[in-house]
């Protein structure tokens, strides 16, 4: 320790609450440490707790918190008038100038992969601090005290002038290389954009950091060095550009703009320190650097903004197209169930005279009229069909589908219809099988006209799609689950996937359906599907493919 007497002639005061002291000879000092040191912090701090699992916000608040100890221990340098504390303050600071490379690598490495360094680059960035440990408490860091005048300077030896400044510039290269390499490797173009103003952030503030210091230990000229303290600042408006350019961190949007505005008042109130010159030449030029990326800032905001406004907007219009889009479906409803209902009874009545004509009701009729009249009566019957499908469908748009529910035999009811459609099977050449695998007697509580339509639905088109082989209709049950089912299994065309997701659909119709069946609305099984639905159970198809037959599966709730 200096004697007093030393002290006296040098006229050092003694520093107050560790940083106040008549040592420091302008408020510019303060404004220099501080300012920075709390906006970093602050900054660092918010985007942490905003995005803990982030790594980049991680090792960003690493970075923040090393840089912010480092600015309270220069400060308390400029303060103190211990040489034993300011030798020893000095000395650590040594290793906090590495973190900070080290924080700002890590940062970037996050921030581009989303991944910190290799284990591999991990243990080379350990080896840097080696001769830290080995050397930073002997001369090599510090070499002594600079009596030659009252600058109550340290004398920084080789491993602050030869070590740690070759490190720094090595760690900005290792960092622009990576940035640079990603950059390259990048495809999308927003994402290459992020990248780069990120990494030149970084690199713009390590710069200003080490070139303060880098020509303060080599020129003994530490006002110069003040500048480089405002490179935090520089690095964080850059972040936060980029949380709310491309929601980075997710952060919200007022945050960012609040911060800004927070730094931005927070310089502008250097410009009313009148202590030094320079302090108004580092005052505007961070100002016009925060001007410039404000702008750019509020706005980005404010076209995403405009762009949110629009497409708000949008959304209204497009909820009244979607308002007058349903008035116009039900409009379609009514007019197809109305057209429906006017078409049906005629249509009917021409079946049935048809019918009664070809059996001779009035009359014989030449064998040659009786060709004719039997494509009238089945086209009538194909239209009243179709016209019904159309019908249901309307019903169950328009919610006006009643259901009557009452206790039937499922099994013995599908035993019926089978019995019903077999000569009709026979005479296309095809064998209908019926079996039955029961534990429970089969009652459930359902429409017995939906049933029975869905069953004709679903054994006529087995029918329809099966050019030949058998019709498997198994009736089983899960008494467990209660549950009954209906099985149809055929050895038809079968279906490919495409067509397996499509078929429940309204006006769907296989590939392969028109080669083998004409005639057909595409309406029948979306019908018999809400019929079934609407009862509690379901309808299933499953096929191994094309040319590998269908089987159709219609599951009812057991009424026990
Ligand atoms: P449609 O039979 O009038 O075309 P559906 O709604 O009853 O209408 O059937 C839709 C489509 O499902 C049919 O066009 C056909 O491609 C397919 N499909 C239905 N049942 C079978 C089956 N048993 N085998 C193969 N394909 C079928």
């Amino acid at each position: 320790m200096l004697p007093a007497t030393d002290i006296a002639v040098c006229e050092w005061s003694e520093a107050k609450y560790l940083f106040f002291s008549e040592n420091i000879w302008g408020d510019f000092i303060y404004y220099s440490h501080l300012l920075p040191a709390l906006a970093t912090i602050l900054v660092t701090i918010f985007l942490f707790v905003n995005a803990r699992q982030n790594k980049a916000a991680q090792a960003l608040l690493f970075t923040g918190a090393s840089f912010t100890i480092w600015s309270l221990m220069d400060l308390f340098l400029w303060a103190s008038e211990r040489v034993d504390l300011i030798m020893f303050t000095w000395s650590a600071m040594i290793y906090l100038e590495l973190f900070i490379y080290v924080g700002v690598l890590y940062f970037i490495y996050a921030y581009v992969s989303g991944k910190f360094p290799s284990f591999k680059e991990e243990l080379i960035l350990f080896a840097l601090f080696i001769p830290l440990f080995l050397f930073g408490h002997t001369s090599l860091n510090l070499t002594g005290f600079d009596l030659t005048n009252c600058w109550r300077e340290a004398i920084e030896g080789p491993l602050w002038q030869t070590y740690i400044y070759s490190i720094e510039i090595a760690l900005a290269l290792w960092i622009l290389a990576y940035a640079a390499l990603r950059t390259f490797r990048e495809k999308g173009l927003a994402r290459r954009r992020e990248i780069v103003i990120i990494s030149t952030g970084a690199l713009l503030f390590l710069f200003l950091f080490s070139f303060g210091n880098i020509l303060g230990s080599f020129e003994s000229d530490w006002e110069v060095g003040q500048i480089g303290l405002f490179g935090m600042p520089v690095l964080l408006v850059f972040i936060s550009y980029v949380v709310v350019h491309y929601e980075a961190f997710r952060a919200k949007v007022f945050a960012a703009e609040a911060l800004f505005s927070a730094a931005f008042l927070l310089l502008l109130s250097i410009l009313f320190v009148r202590t030094i010159d320079n302090a108004h030449i580092i005052a505007i030029t961070t100002l016009f650097l925060f001007s410039v990326l404000g702008f750019l800032l509020v706005r980005s905001i404010k076209a995403e903004i405009a762009q949110r406004e629009q497409i708000e907007s949008l959304a209204v219009k497009l909820e009244r197209a979607n308002t007058r889009l349903k008035q116009l479906d039900k409009q379609k409803s009514e007019f197809v169930s109305i057209a429906s209902h006017q078409l049906r009874s005629p249509l009917t009545s021409i079946a049935g005279y048809a019918s009664l004509l070809r059996e001779g009701t009035y009359g014989n009729i030449p064998q040659k009229m009786l060709e004719p009249l039997e494509r009238i009566e089945q086209s009538a019957r194909f239209m009243t069909e179709s016209i019904e499908d159309y019908l249901n469908v309307s019903r169950i748009e328009s919610g006006n589908m009643k259901y009557h529910l009452t206790d039937f035999n499922l099994r013995d009811e599908t035993e019926h219809i089978c019995d019903d459609i077999r000569p009709e099977a026979l005479r296309k050449g095809l064998v209908l099988l019926f079996r039955t695998n029961m534990k429970a007697t089969g009652v459930v509580n359902a429409d017995l006209g939906k049933v029975q339509q869905i069953l004709h639905n679903l054994i006529n088109n087995a029918l329809k799609y099966t050019p030949k082989g058998t019709i498997n209709v198994v009736v089983r049950d899960d008494t467990k689950r209660k549950r009954i089912y209906v099985d149809i299994v055929d050895t038809g065309i079968g279906m490919n996937d495409d067509t397996l997701h499509s078929i429940f659909q309204k006006f769907e119709r296989g590939d392969k359906a028109n080669t083998v069946n004409v005639k057909g609305t595409g309406l029948g099984l979306y019908v018999a599907l809400k019929m079934a639905e609407a009862m509690g159970g379901t309808i299933t198809a499953h096929s191994d493919g094309e040319g590998k037959g269908s089987r159709f599966t219609l599951e009812l709730p057991l009424a026990l």
